[in-house]
């Protein structure tokens, strides 16, 4: 059987993350390594594993060597060519944070494509122009090789308007002020995985909890976003490792007439310096917060929880009563801490944890008697991506999927 490969890339400023899967004559994806390479400008080291995660790669580099994505396409493209010289490379698929209002779905990029992405840099400064350059990098080394868009605002586009909105004057809605959401990916991965792990709940309404160290929720119908708490950018909803969540607009307004801060000095404490790290002045890792006896450190772990309980209050009223919640991510996935202390205080809404399961990791945790049963479903947004790419390619729609 001969298996040729898709790549997946996620490119960020200074990390740039790739994932290999065979795909065979069937259209089956297996994951065959995960890379990295972090430390782009600064300390540059790649590192890849195996699909067992046994580490077949780690080696550092001058920083003359990585000064930017086209140099990390560079040197993970040629260890590419020397793994998996004797199999072809399909396509790439890319995470693209920014989809804008126009893109619900992954697309092939051509030339036009690419200029309406670039387009929506102003959307999202910090993120599209790195996952751009490293289209624009893999098309100038491998310009034979079909590229895929994949938006990680793409699946909320399916939310009505009046989650879409923000009630300023509308001449900003027009021009692109509107409630996005992200996570896109992992949520369409969870969405796909529920009528095989949760099929009596796949069509109802379900609240996922994609807590990493990004962390937003999202609200399904029937496998659909209906609404979610990341909006115009991922900084809003719930508290995360380096990022605040809902802040009163009015604090930014302080900041910048009362205390001068500049734009760059908001953009740096609400991306870098805020969340977790921010409350407790020691770290953005959960898993360092919560063995730490700092009182500061206990606060923004209950903090964390409470923001998180309210938001699922809030999307539960918005679906008009919940059937099912899943946690998924870093913290989702890992931390049974946090479940319990998050599901204790969803008791109103009838969860009854299920102790054991819960410190097995699931994949169900919830009682048998629970009136909503709760699920832990590792997500996969490489393999989303994968599937999307692999897919767009079979079936040789090139189309712009415009609506
Ligand atoms: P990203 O958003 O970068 O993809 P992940 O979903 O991988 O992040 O989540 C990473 C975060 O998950 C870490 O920063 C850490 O806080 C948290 N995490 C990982 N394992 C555990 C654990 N066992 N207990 C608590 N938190 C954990």
């Amino acid at each position: 059987m001969s298996s040729r490969i898709v790549l997946v890339v996620n490119a960020g400023s200074s990390s740039l993350k790739f994932s290999v899967f065979r795909a065979d004559d069937a259209a089956t994806l297996q994951l065959a390594a995960r890379g990295q390479i972090d430390g782009i400008g600064t300390r540059p080291r790649l590192r890849v594993t195996d699909a067992t995660g046994s580490v077949v790669v780690e080696r550092d580099f001058a920083v003359a060597e990585v000064r930017g994505v086209k140099d990390a396409i560079r040197l993970a493209g040629a260890w590419l060519h020397e793994r998996f010289q004797h199999e072809p490379l399909l396509a790439v698929g890319h995470r693209v944070v920014h989809g804008g209002a126009q893109f619900s779905h992954p697309l092939l990029i051509d030339a036009e494509v690419f200029a309406a992405l670039e387009q929506l840099i102003p959307l999202a400064p910090l993120h599209q122009p790195h996952n751009l350059a490293a289209i624009r990098a893999v098309r100038e080394a491998q310009p034979q090789v079909p590229q895929v868009a994949c938006f990680d605002t793409a699946f909320h586009r399916t939310h009505p308007q009046i989650a879409d909105l923000y009630a300023l004057p509308w001449e900003y809605y027009e021009s692109g002020v509107r409630h996005y959401g992200f996570h896109g990916l992992s949520y369409e991965y969870i969405a796909a995985m529920l009528p095989q792990v949760a099929p009596g709940i796949s069509d109802g309404r379900v609240i996922v909890a994609h807590l990493g160290s990004g962390a937003s929720l999202c609200a399904l119908r029937a496998g659909k976003s209906v609404d979610s708490t990341m909006g115009f950018s991922p900084l809003d909803g719930v508290p995360m490792g380096t990022r605040p969540g809902a802040l009163d607009p009015g604090v930014l307004l302080h900041l910048i007439n009362q205390r001068g801060l500049s734009g760059a000095d908001l953009e740096k404490l609400l991306y870098r310096e805020s969340g977790l790290l921010g409350l407790s002045g020691i770290s953005n890792d959960m898993r360092v917060l919560l063995e730490s006896q700092e009182p500061r450190a206990q606060l923004a772990v209950e903090y964390f929880v409470h923001y998180t309980v309210k938001q699922i209050g809030a999307l539960a009223a918005v679906l008009g009563g919940v059937d099912g919640l899943v946690f998924t991510a870093g913290i989702g996935e890992r931390s049974s801490v946090i479940r319990a202390h998050i599901l204790q205080a969803c008791a109103w809404l009838g969860v009854s944890l299920d102790t054991a399961a819960n410190a097995r990791g699931g994949p169900r945790i919830s009682t048998e008697g629970s009136a909503i049963p709760v699920w832990v479903i590792p997500t996969d947004e490489e393999l989303m991506i994968a599937r999307h790419t692999l897919l767009l390619i079979i079936s040789g729609k090139g189309g712009h999927h415009v609506d």
